[in-house]
């Protein structure tokens, strides 16, 4: 046995069927919520981001995310007809953005697998936040195929991307997206998007203990002066077949001292609330940030939970609702869609929903039984969307 496919790995449970159902009071009269922009929870917590899963396919298996033997050839996926088409997205999306959703990333699976995505990024561009402006419209990617799309992202309205890498040693890299993928072509995607104008970009790297923390120092080196913010990510207990151990996480303290070992840094504040990452500036002989160095960033989803002010929601493959990416279950927003539901329905639903909202499982965590987080059934990234 793989020490990547230790006896610490869950088998896959599938969620995908047990949707909750849309709250009735949606639809009654006297009870209905309209889309004001101002929708809160029950933590007081307002609506800001929406990530929208448009595929549960990847062209990667990356050991935390997808491993290979439980996302094999005999694999599942969901049929073409289960997935929201582009126009029952935008519509729901305009939903949302109806409730103050400002940001939209699109996300996956790999994103960039889904047929003429340009044609859902150029709907999605045209829609207005309450406030009348464009919206924050980005796209998270393993970068792939990012050198042949570039362009056409940036031309159908994309204007930031997200880039996931893990390593810059071709060698772990390889290893870790495990499908013998070489790190020169992700370089060549994020040079493509810098060339389109997809900035200003951002690299996450999920930061495994034993597997790439060696891989800390080169990419800040490699990324410091860019232009892109580099994020350490700790691995994360999603989903329930990676085999999530405490062991394995790099707390962000430990990688901030790691590179205060090379560079100094300073801490800066966050540039928008319910930010994911703490920023770190890089600093200059006088203490003070060097903005043309740059900074990076590091989320803390494991070791500081940031629930507090969490604005985000989830919408999957199959249009369920997740209000939280460690939930179990979504609430069902597609039976509502391709019923004849009007807007004004679909708002309600969403305001219903995120009314009752409670979801602080990262502040939980620590009270659960150490190291597995609980064991509890949680819903895979891949399908959910990161
Ligand atoms: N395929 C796209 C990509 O690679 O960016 C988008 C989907 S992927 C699920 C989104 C992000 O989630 C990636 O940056 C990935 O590294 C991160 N991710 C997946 N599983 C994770 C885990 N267990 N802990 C922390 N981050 C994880």
């Amino acid at each position: 046995m793989s020490e990547r496919f230790s006896p610490k790995v869950v088998p896959l449970v599938d969620l995908r069927a047990g949707a909750l159902p849309v709250p009735a009071a949606a639809s009654q009269p006297g009870e209905r919520i309209t889309a004001n922009g101002l929708l809160t929870d029950t933590l007081g917590r307002n609506l800001r981001d929406l990530r929208i899963s448009v595929t549960d396919r990847c062209n990667f298996r990356c050991s935390y995310c997808m491993p290979k033997e439980i996302f094999d050839k005999d694999h599942a996926y969901l049929p073409h007809a289960s997935l929201l088409t582009f126009e029952e997205i935008f519509r729901v999306a305009q939903q949302f953005v109806n409730h103050g959703v400002q940001k939209i990333r699109l996300t996956g699976g790999e994103p960039l697998l889904r047929k003429n995505i340009e044609i859902l990024i150029e709907q999605l561009a045209k829609l207005r936040t309450v406030d009348g402006t464009p919206l924050d419209l980005t796209l998270t990617t393993n970068g792939a195929l990012l050198a042949r799309k570039a362009q056409a992202l940036k031309d159908a309205g994309l204007r930031r991307v997200t880039v996931s890498l893990d390593a810059l040693d071709d060698t772990i890299f390889r290893k870790m997206n495990d499908v013998d993928f070489p790190v020169a072509d992700v370089l060549e995607g994020i040079h493509a998007a810098h060339a389109a104008g997809l900035g200003p970009i951002k690299i996450n790297m999920v930061v495994k203990r034993g597997t790439n923390d060696q891989e800390i120092l080169p990419m800040a080196r490699h990324f410091k002066g860019s232009g892109m913010v580099l994020r350490f990510i700790e691995y994360m207990d999603v989903g329930a077949t990676n085999g999530w151990r405490m062991d394995d996480v790099v707390p962000s303290a430990e990688v901030i001292q790691r590179l205060q070992s090379e560079f100094s840094l300073v801490a800066l504040d966050p540039s928008s609330a319910g930010e994911t990452a703490q920023r770190w500036g890089f600093t200059s002989a006088n203490g003070v940030h060097n903005t043309q160095a740059g900074e990076i960033g590091v989320i803390s989803s494991v070791t500081q939970a940031f629930c507090g002010d969490c604005n985000r929601a989830r919408l999957s493959t199959e249009g369920q609702l997740y209000l939280c990416l460690f939930a179990n279950q979504g609430y069902d927003l597609r039976s509502l869609v391709r019923s004849n539901a009007s807007d004004a329905d679909i708002a309600s639903a969403i305001g219903h929903i995120w009314n009752r909202r409670t979801d602080r499982y990262s502040e939980l965590r620590g009270a659960m039984s150490a190291d597995t987080g609980g064991g509890a059934r949680r819903v895979e990234m891949s399908y959910i969307g990161g």
